[in-house]
């Protein structure tokens, strides 16, 4: 176990490497995330931002190194897949709310179903949750009635509503229109505000910059350089960085 394994992070990465069809897309990744932290993964597309967070998800399996939560190794073959998954929150890119089912149902289904929360006491939480983010109205609604920006609002609700430890948050403004974009960073902004710890991929700089405690550049499946937010985005050591930020600013 290397050094980073040994510390106090709520997620701990460590030496992890993760191969498709021979090809190394993640190459020997290190990464501790402390509570309440915030980790932003930036990088060009296919630098392995979201096989990252499948593999924190178990959604893929490591071919090497390990993955920690809570002190818990969860790559390890004998894990409750279902119990990690149920400390994780994960939004993803396209929304992806049960069309048949209203808003209220969406987001009590996995409190009810799998963490076997009360009916009534799921669809309290779901209220309070739409309040706080100001959709107290749409509780009835269904996905379709709904913008982009809300449908996706209410999918962080929905993965918030198990009380996750970890949020990871995989490009969840990329489809959305640029007018919709701010609502949904302000979620995410509020959510970091009442202390949730996050990993989230993006695209929106300004963004990550503002929100992120550590940014972490990532370069053909290799954790080039991590930083403080300021640091990363004023003063990067590594040209690949300083070039990636360049085009993306
Ligand atoms: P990013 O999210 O940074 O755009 P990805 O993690 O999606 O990058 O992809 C990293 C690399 O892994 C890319 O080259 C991609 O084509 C490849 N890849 C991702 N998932 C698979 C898969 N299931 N099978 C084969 N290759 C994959
Ligand atoms: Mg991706």
């Amino acid at each position: 176990m290397s050094e980073a394994a040994t510390g106090a992070g709520l997620l701990t990465i460590d030496g992890v490497w993760k191969n498709f069809h021979g090809h190394s897309v993640l190459r020997g990744v290190d990464l501790e995330v402390r509570p309440h932290e915030v980790v932003s993964l930036i990088g060009a597309s296919g630098s392995g931002k979201s096989t990252l967070l499948r593999c924190v998800n178990l959604l893929e399996t490591v071919d090497d190194g390990a993955i920690f939560l809570d002190g818990q190794e969860i790559t390890d073959p004998q894990v409750d897949v279902d119990g990690v998954r149920k400390r994780l929150g994960i939004v993803f890119q396209a929304f992806n709310l049960f069309p048949h089912m209203t808003v209220l149902d969406n987001i009590t289904l996995a409190p009810r179903q799998v963490h076997k929360v009360a009916r009534e006491r799921a669809e309290e939480q779901a209220h309070e949750l739409l309040t706080r983010f100001g959709l107290a109205d749409k509780a009835r609604a269904y996905p379709d009635q709904l913008s982009g920006g809300q449908q996706q609002r209410v999918a962080i609700i929905r993965a918030l509503a198990t009380q996750p430890r970890l949020m990871l948050l995989d490009e969840v403004t990329s489809a959305l229109d640029p007018e919709l974009v701010m609502e949904v960073l302000g979620i995410i902004r509020e959510l970091k505000e009442s202390g949730m710890t996050m990993i989230l991929t993006t695209h929106e700089m300004g963004f990550c910059r503002d929100i992120s405690d550590t940014v972490c550049f990532l370069h053909g499946g290799v954790l080039l350089e991590k930083g403080p937010a300021d640091k990363i985005f004023t003063a990067p050591e590594h040209p690949r960085t300083r070039e990636f930020l360049r085009g993306a600013l």
